[in-house]
């Protein structure tokens, strides 16, 4: 009796126990997970704020928080969805006064919107965040994407790029082009800007996956980020908070080439997306300007190079043979 079967019949497809569907586009709810005889959408669990552990390269799953799950179905139950009016929503939106749930894939038809960093909050249509912007499009002004027409103001489904304030486009069309860019590349379509951009865009509920453009290369696993995990900048500028960073672009979190143990976002310490190695202030204080000499100054007096070091090893491929 240890192993039960499953008892769904095998004309149906079992659902997701957070949302109660099974056949939704991945890009909404992301992967599946099956364990004993639950199933449950990635997104879902992240945003009904259950969390799980994961293992690079970020395929596997380390075991699902059955209880939390189990308890969040229950709550969920007693939750009507605003949008489709079924029970069983396990997301709630943030604002503290505001009671409204909502079911993951039913969001988009209720203009309510999750936010895919950070706290990862979601909000419901009439709490969430908007752009402010005193433009209105111009009349016959079209899609920057799509080429067809945008509404005749901002909205939902009407959005505008923050730094330019006149490239249009569908909020559809720009999720799909996030999901295709992703965070390494993924910037207005008429200025390019992608530091603001991104920020807003996040903010208002586009999904940007951390990840190399489609149609360059694929997801990688990034060690760094197994490490230290900490932006250390004296000013962290990510909206996200500094315990949270993201695998590409401007909120990817580089750790000291030196010390590994002082960490900084990208934007935070104004360095390019391209750049790939940097220093904290401890260690590039110290004049080691060559990588022979610093790798040198690290195995005999770790102490002095970074008053944070705490013996981890770090860096030792690039060492030529002695
Ligand atoms: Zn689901
Ligand atoms: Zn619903
Ligand atoms: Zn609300
Ligand atoms: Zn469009
Ligand atoms: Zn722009
Ligand atoms: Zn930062
Ligand atoms: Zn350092």
């Amino acid at each position: 009796m240890s192993e039960r079967k499953r008892k769904a019949s095998s004309t149906e497809e079992p659902v997701c126990v957070l949302c109660g569907r099974a056949d939704v586009d991945r890009d909404i709810c992301g992967r599946t997970f099956d364990e004993s005889e639950i199933r449950v959408h990635e997104f879902c669990l992240i945003f009904a704020n259950i969390y799980f552990e994961e293992r690079p390269p970020w395929e596997e799953i380390v075991g699902l928080p059955l209880d939390a799950i189990t308890c969040k179905v229950k709550q969920a139950n007693q939750k009507q969805c605003c949008v489709c009016g079924e029970r069983g929503a396990a997301i709630t939106c943030a604002e503290r006064s505001c009671e409204r749930s909502f079911h993951l894939p039913c969001a988009r038809d209720g203009e309510c919107i999750s936010q895919y960093f950070g706290k990862h909050r979601s909000f419901c249509f009439e709490h969430r965040p908007r752009q402010v912007t005193q433009e209105a499009p111009a009349e016959g002004t079209n899609c920057l994407i799509c080429l067809e027409p945008v509404g005749d103001s901002l909205s939902y489904h009407t959005l505008v790029c923050p730094v330019c304030k006149h490239a249009w486009f569908h909020r559809g069309c720009i999720q799909q082009q996030a999901l295709s860019a992703g965070s390494a590349c993924f910037q207005c379509p008429s200025c390019r800007e992608n530091i603001l951009f991104y920020q807003e865009m996040s903010t208002i509920g586009i999904q940007i996956p951390d990840r190399r453009p489609s149609w360059e290369a694929n997801d990688e696993y990034d060690p760094s980020l197994e490490r230290h995990r900490h932006c250390d900048a004296s000013e962290c500028l990510y909206h996200g908070g500094r315990e949270y960073a993201e695998r590409r672009g401007p909120w990817q979190l580089l750790l000291c080439s030196s010390c590994a143990a002082e960490g900084t976002h990208r934007q935070c310490s104004h360095l390019s997306n391209t750049t790939a190695t940097w220093e904290c202030d401890g260690c590039a204080g110290l004049g080691t300007s060559t990588g022979k000499r610093q790798s040198v100054l690290r195995a005999a007096l770790p102490e002095s190079v970074c008053p944070k070091w705490d013996g981890r090893s770090h860096c030792g491929a690039t060492a030529s043979d002695s």
